[in-house]
């Protein structure tokens, strides 16, 4: 296993796992917050930071049929959310 890198985040305000505490984004990179996920109320950013992800996949959203792809935390490999691909 290689050595993992953590980039940090600067700002006012910063968003973190919940679970490991890492940083994966700043308030500054929030396009909307009018999102509904499965879970709740969500946010969409149009930057992230120390996330990997999964496979691609079509799912049946509110807005109709699109291309995501599940995103996790690099530190502890929990899911943060997902992303438009199409
Ligand atoms: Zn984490």
């Amino acid at each position: 296993m290689g050595l993992l890198f953590v980039q940090s985040l600067r700002g006012p305000k910063v968003f973190k796992c919940k679970h490991c505490k890492v940083v994966s984004a700043s308030s500054d990179a929030i396009v909307s917050k009018d999102f509904r996920g499965r879970h709740g109320r969500a946010y969409l950013f149009d930057s992230v930071v120390n996330v990997s992800f999964g496979p691609n996949e079509d799912r049946h959203l509110m807005t109709g049929w699109h291309t995501v792809n599940d995103i996790y935390c690099i530190c502890c490999q929990q899911l943060l959310g997902w992303r438009y691909v199409s």
